[in-house]
């Protein structure tokens, strides 16, 4: 075990890498990243190395991390048990769990945090059978590599069955789908949520846990568009949030920054699903809570106490998702924060977002949404 972290190494090197870094870089440690992407945004800060580079990578390197979920979980693994490192926060296992959607649903449940009743379905007839059971609608989803909302399908019908399996059951063989590794689907009983929200929370070294504030987000075209922090009146669900996470932290020995996402319906939260990293609905904690995720995330990867997630200011966060507005008319709006992600404009991709920081953000909001279309 290094006793000094100078430098952390980070899998993957997106834009999550990127604002990662620039915490660590103000608390005095470099970066670098594994990334096979060309001119991946953290490139910007700190060395890039493909995944044929992992010696390099690691000799770089005094301790890890990570900032995307689809890292192969052996190469996690192997970083987490080197003994001349520092260790892997979060460890593998929190990310093997949250690779799955079945094995996410099993903890939640064996947690006795509620879910969506879920089947596993792994052939037409098993799929037949979970529209049976669970009725419908339902959503099918792949259980592995989904973001965005992708590698799902609403099954509104009897006759959208066969659509169904036909466009996501290749997932099952490893054949087609998000990722070459065989898994079966899962089918889950459709929610009728009022409002989605989001709950993050950090971990130390020591077992110390913090909480954000629960914040609502919106979603187009199944891409996370906006995110209000706080949520509105929902002062009366925190308690079951923070229990929620706080039981998956502990129980799985977390270290670092872990998203959950939840619906908010009648009987009250029914948790959706983990993600073992910082998350895009906490990118207003930058400027508007006095200690971001990414700086606790850093804090915590590196053993120093956490610090404050309350919110200083009121905050609306906006994706820049596939093309950029323009910036003067944007910066003209008073409270406007903008984070350009140096990536290149494609149709339904996040290149940037921004975070409006005030007590009444309604019509700043509104001026940018309309920049934004
Ligand atoms: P993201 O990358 O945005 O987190 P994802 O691809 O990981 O998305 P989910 O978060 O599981 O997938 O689902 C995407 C969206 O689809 C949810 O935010 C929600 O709006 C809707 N959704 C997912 N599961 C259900 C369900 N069981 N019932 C109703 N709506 C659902
Ligand atoms: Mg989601």
């Amino acid at each position: 075990m290094t006793s000094t972290i100078k430098t952390i190494g980070i899998l993957g090197g997106g834009q999550l890498g990127m604002m990662l870094a620039q915490a660590a870089l103000q608390l005095g440690y470099r970066c670098v990243f594994l990334e096979d992407a060309d001119n991946a945004p953290a490139s910007l800060y700190g060395q890039v190395f493909k995944s044929h580079e992992l010696d390099k990578f690691i000799a770089a390197s005094d301790v890890f991390t990570l900032e995307f979920e689809n890292t192969p979980v052996d190469t996690a693994r192997k970083l987490g048990e080197l003994d001349n490192k520092g260790g892997l926060f979060p460890p593998a296992d929190a990310l093997q769990i949250a690779q799955d959607r079945l094995a996410e649903k099993a903890l939640f449940n064996q947690l006795n945090i509620n879910t969506v009743p879920y089947l596993s379905v792994s052939s037409l007839d098993e799929l037949r059978n979970a529209c049976q059971q669970l009725g419908l609608p339902l959503v099918l989803k792949t259980s592995r590599g989904g973001y965005d909302g992708k590698g799902q399908f609403v099954i509104k019908t009897a006759n959208d069955i066969q659509t169904a399996w036909h466009e996501l059951g290749d997932a099952v063989t490893g054949q087609g789908g998000l990722t070459s590794t065989p898994a079966p689907l899962i089918a889950e009983g459709f929610i009728n949520f009022s409002r989605e929200v989001s709950i993050i929370a950090v971990r130390a070294k020591n077992g110390d846990i913090r909480y954000y504030p629960l914040v609502e987000n919106h979603h187009k075209n199944g891409i996370l568009a906006k995110t209000i922090a706080p949520a509105d009146n929902i002062a009366y669900l925190t308690e079951q949030a923070q229990s929620n996470i706080g039981k998956i932290l502990t129980h799985l020995d977390y270290v670092g920054v872990l998203t959950l996402e939840l619906f908010v319906t009648e009987s009250g939260l029914i948790a959706n699903e983990i993600a073992p990293r910082v998350h895009n609905s906490g990118h207003w904690s930058i400027e508007g809570a006095y200690c971001s995720q990414f700086e606790n995330h850093i804090r915590a990867v590196t053993g120093l106490p956490l610090g404050d997630t309350q919110i200083a200011k009121p905050s609306v966060m906006l994706n820049v998702i596939g093309k950029y507005p323009d910036i003067n008319q944007l910066l003209s709006i008073d409270g406007v924060h903008f984070h350009h992600y140096h990536k290149s404009e494609r149709t339904g991709r996040k290149i940037g977002h921004i975070t409006i920081t005030a007590d009444e953000p309604n019509a700043a909001v509104a001026a940018i949404e309309q920049l934004l279309d």
